[in-house]
């Protein structure tokens, strides 16, 4: 018998925009009755969720799952590891559960964050001011869906409510009984979903980006492609290519294909960066208006300069993926994404905490910018959070980073180690697709 979740909310819907392609386009989240396990916060996990990393390679470096997990364990094995972690290092008596950061703002003058939090047990109650040095967001991405615009799908949206929902609504296949339905997206969530609902639904179609195996680009190369793999074979899904447009009565595919409207189309697509609390066409708000000590004092940039926190698709200005330059006591953890999170976290707080010590300074302004422009200017739009293989050239940086100023200082990571190329970690974080195949058949 499973044991009991409070993370999963096993009837509760996300909140979204039908196209939802931006951060202004975002819906922010309600408070929602359904989700009374989560205090209001659905969360974007399914019933039969399964990890696509091993338990060796997605753990935390000083924390093993326990012997018995599976090697690519259920929602409810993950959600006992993180508990367990917390346990192991007495992090509830510095966590706040229940309570819901609503906006955060830079003081200048005062030199601290004016943190407004709001006790979701006390819905009734005005948000606290509560004042901190340095504000540290790990809200996680998986908040908000990217739902890209086509042509025809507003109108789609208004003149059949219910028909378009996102993969964080996804729940179940007994929920898609006999439905015509078209996931849209081919990677983790979206070939998942699909190989569950052939066992259930109707009829079962599904729309990806063609990925060229032989591309150079090496983040691509870790793409999973649906297969055929653990499909009910008297229900394969049919695959697509991208939509092209959505008319009153079919949906056109770039091949010129087209089929019928379906009952439900599940967009698996993404998540869009969002940061309710952070007012991101005011970056200002944010910034240093004052140098506060000596390392930052060249921090300071024309505010005209700045551009918005986030367009939904990256944050804008982030050196080394986790400080913002204009103000480096606030840092973003995990942005980017085909990473292994856990120990990628591990080495970013790793790197933070030398920061915030003062061990570890930080270049000037300018610098910083440089480095995140030349990032961004070899890998447009949303590519320049897509990892894969880059992981682990930058789990290194950040640890040589920190080990180049703490020599001195004996405070050196000894815990964390460089990650190689070749390494049994990184072949086994590569290949995951084909051991996951061996070992759950899909
Ligand atoms: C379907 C799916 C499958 C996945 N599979 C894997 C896998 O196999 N292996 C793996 O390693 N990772 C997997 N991931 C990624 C996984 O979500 C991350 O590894 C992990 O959850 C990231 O942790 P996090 O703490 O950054 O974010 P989250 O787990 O999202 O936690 C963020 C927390 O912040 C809280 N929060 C949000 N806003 C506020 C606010 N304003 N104030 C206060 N609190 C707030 C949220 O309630 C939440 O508790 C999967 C994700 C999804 C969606």
């Amino acid at each position: 018998m499973r044991p009991p979740s409070r993370c999963y909310t096993p009837d509760s819907k996300s909140h979204y925009n039908v196209p939802q392609d931006s951060s202004d386009h975002a819906k922010q989240f309600d408070y929602d009755e359904r989700s009374s396990s989560t205090h209001g916060f659905p969360t974007a996990l399914y019933d039969d969720l399964h990890t696509n990393l091993p338990t060796d390679v997605m753990q935390f470096i000083d924390h093993g799952f326990p012997e018995s997990t599976p090697e690519y364990p259920s929602r409810c094995h993950v959600e006992q590891y993180v508990r367990s972690y917390a346990d192991t290092h007495d992090l509830h008596r510095l966590i706040q559960l229940n309570k819901e950061v609503v906006s955060i703002k830079y003081d200048a003058g005062q030199k601290h964050w004016e943190c407004k939090v709001q006790d979701l047990l006390s819905p009734g109650l005005l948000p606290k001011l509560i004042l901190f040095d340095a504000v540290v967001v790990c809200t996680g991405r998986a908040n908000h869906p990217y739902i890209p615009d086509v042509p025809g799908l507003r109108e789609l949206a208004e003149a059949r409510p219910g028909c378009i929902m996102a993969a964080r609504e996804y729940r179940r296949a007994t929920d898609h009984c006999g439905q015509f339905v078209l996931v849209v997206g081919g990677a983790f969530s979206g070939s998942d979903i699909a190989r569950q609902l052939s066992y259930t639904a109707g009829n079962v179609h599904i729309s990806m980006t063609k990925i060229e195996k032989d591309t150079d680009s090496e983040t691509d190369k870790d793409m999973p492609v649906v297969g055929v793999d653990g499909c009910n074979p008297h229900n394969m899904p049919v695959t697509h290519p991208r939509i092209e447009c959505i008319m009153p009565k079919e949906i056109l595919f770039t091949d010129g294909t087209a089929m019928p409207i379906p009952d439900r189309i599940i967009y698996a697509t993404g998540y869009l960066y969002v940061y309710p609390f952070i007012d991101s066409n005011n970056p200002q708000s944010l910034a240093y208006r004052l140098p506060t000590h000596r390392q930052h004092a060249n921090n300071e940039l024309p505010e005209a300069e700045l551009p918005p926190f986030t367009d939904g698709h990256k944050v804008n200005d982030l050196y080394k993926y986790l400080l913002y330059i204009h103000n480096p006591t606030l840092a973003i953890f995990g942005t980017p994404f085909r990473i292994a999170p856990f120990p990628f976290y591990e080495y970013q707080a790793h790197y933070l905490a030398h920061v915030y010590k003062g061990i570890v300074l930080l270049p000037s302004a300018e610098q910083m910018l440089d480095e995140w422009n030349k990032l961004v200017a070899e890998f447009p739009g949303k590519k320049v959070n897509e990892m894969g293989m880059l992981q682990i050239d930058y789990r290194n940086d950040l640890l040589d980073t920190v080990d180049r100023f703490s020599e001195a200082k004996s405070d050196s990571g000894k815990r964390l180690h460089r990650v190689e190329r070749g390494s049994t970690w990184a072949d086994r974080c590569f290949n995951t697709l084909v051991n996951r195949k061996r070992h759950l058949g899909y």
